[in-house]
């Protein structure tokens, strides 16, 4: 039997209102690995009750303050660090040094949401007026509702949960159903730490009945979604019946121009590991190769054979390379993109089904297209698993020009000697990210993270720009002149 996990509502650990539950299950073995409880409305309208009263608490706690209860959470996480990569490759599937990566970078964006407790610096500026003095604060929100994926089941949740927490405001956490389990771990690990009661609630149930109720919330203030593009424009549109803030991580679609001058090898590297680490389901992850003709076939044919040579497997062996995909629809999906594919007249070289390690989990082999059109659906729409599209290009315009052919625009890579080549790929390329001879995965929590077009509505999460999605900025006007000074009216003397 295994357990049984409830809400988190208030500082308790609560029972749903709906009596429902849902099996948690390791994508590997199929086993269960723990029943969680379905949250109904009602349990949101706890949660938000609840995360009001500790806004009140919390809040008026001051920053350096709330930063050191951060800096516990990251201690905790890191004496933790092992035990919750492990339970990540076991509810998820990634391999285990890239589970521990996940867990790495939640450390990191707690140590550095915990340095901006001490950092949060309004302006001051002079005033237009003699013995006027002008400055601005930056306030919290309030409640706000935190919604994440499962790819990154603890370093998603904590680039939103820690930068919030430090900025004073109290939140209603709806993980995605895939992977509870590691909320909830991070959940304990702020019970830990000391987080008054209220300060984070935990909602767990199914995205169109929990998320849709955390996001039509009358209370909550913002709302912070990462996800896919579909789920995000619905949640924009919803958010601007109540008013809300809404910041937006959605899909990628990412392309890799490899140049005739690249560094052969470590281009092959770096679009190998940008392509199949994770099993291709990253936000970030390469799905698109742009190979400069010269090199096309050279390269094509040293990337096959590191792409053959990869272990498929249960992500906790550390013989294994690729771990299986997250879900039966993911599978699916992947499948049917497979499909496309060959319909549209690309040409399948390795891979394109499922494979069976002897395992009964969704593991799929490592796939590449060639002869692929920018205008075709594999082209176009995110897949989110272990394909990889070949494009050919004559110049390095053209490949600006393939790889901008997206509606999605997060990361981007090239691989180049030529510092002008560089250059041009930096200033041209629609993109949040770009990155120079690396693969586009690789996000450190000290710069921004967020894509432009259909990635996303403007915001970046991590970075200094991390306290700002979860702050007001307040302007402050001072006068101790002691009389009536009109601005833009009266003249300073
Ligand atoms: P998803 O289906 O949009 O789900 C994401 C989260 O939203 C889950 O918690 C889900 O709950 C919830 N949800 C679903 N429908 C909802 C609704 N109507 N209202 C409120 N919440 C709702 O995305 P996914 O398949 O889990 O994740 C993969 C996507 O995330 C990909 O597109 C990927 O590119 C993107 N992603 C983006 C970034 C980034 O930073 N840009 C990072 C990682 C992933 P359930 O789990 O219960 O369905």
């Amino acid at each position: 039997m295994v357990q049984e996990y409830k809400l988190f509502i208030g500082g308790e650990f609560k029972n749903s209102s709906t009596g429902e539950v849902f099996e948690d299950i390791n994508p590997a073995t199929l086993e269960s690995l723990a029943t969680i409880q379905i949250a109904g409305t009602e349990d949101v309208d706890k949660a938000v009750d609840a995360a009001e009263a500790g806004f009140r608490v919390w809040s008026r706690v001051p920053a350096p303050r709330r930063a050191e209860l951060l800096f516990r959470a990251a201690r905790i996480l890191q004496e933790r660090k092992e035990e919750l990569a492990v339970l990540m490759t076991e509810e998820m599937g990634k391999i285990l040094p890239e589970t521990r990566g996940d867990v790495q970078e939640a450390i990191d964006i707690t140590n550095y949401a915990a340095g901006e407790g001490r950092r949060m610096f309004g302006e001051t500026t002079p005033s237009e007026l003699n013995e006027k003095f002008c400055m601005t604060v930056l306030r919290p929100l309030g409640v706000v509702g935190l919604i994440t994926p499962w790819n990154f089941p603890i370093a998603i949740p904590a680039w939103k949960i820690m930068p919030a927490l430090v900025a004073g405001n109290s939140i209603v956490f709806k993980p995605a159903s895939d992977t509870p389990l590691l909320a909830l771990k991070l959940i304990e690990v702020l019970i830990e730490a000391g987080l008054p009661p209220g300060v984070i609630n935990l909602v767990t149930g199914p995205g169109g009945t929990v998320g849709k109720a955390v996001v039509q919330h009358p209370r909550i203030r913002a709302i912070s979604f990462t996800g896919s593009l579909d789920t995000g424009k619905w949640i924009m549109k919803e958010c601007s019946k109540t008013m809300k803030r809404v910041s937006l991580e959605l899909g990628g679609k990412n392309p890799v121009i490899v140049m005739d001058d690249a560094d052969f090898e470590l281009a092959l590297e770096g679009v190998l590991w940008g392509a199949f680490g994770t099993t291709g389901q990253r936000c970030t992850a390469t799905s698109r190769l742009i190979l400069h003709e010269k090199i096309k076939d050279e390269f094509t044919k040293r990337l096959l054979a590191k792409v053959k040579a990869l272990r498929i497997g249960n992500g906790i062996l550390p013989e294994t390379d690729v771990g299986p995909l997250i879900s039966k629809a993911q599978l699916e999906k992947t499948e049917r993109y497979v499909s496309i594919g060959k319909e549209e007249g690309a040409t399948l070289l390795t891979g394109g089904k499922r494979t069976d390690p002897g395992l009964p989990g969704y593991f799929f082999e490592p796939t590449v297209f060639t002869d692929v059109m920018p205008e075709m659906r594999i082209a176009q729409e995110e897949i989110f698993g272990p394909v990889l599209g070949i494009f050919t290009v004559s110049s390095l315009e053209e490949a600006i020009e393939v790889a901008n052919n997206s509606k999605y625009g997060l990361s981007s890579a090239i691989y180049t000697g030529n510092v002008g080549n560089a250059f041009k790929a930096i200033e041209k390329i629609e993109a949040g990210i770009t990155y120079i001879n690396a693969p586009t995965i690789g996000a450190e929590v000290h710069l921004p993270f967020g894509g432009v077009k259909g990635t996303g509505n403007g915001f970046r999460e991590a970075g200094t720009d991390a306290i700002r999605e979860f702050s007001e900025v307040k302007a402050v006007y001072i006068d101790y002149s002691g009389r009536l000074q009109k601005a833009q009216i009266d003249s300073a003397e």
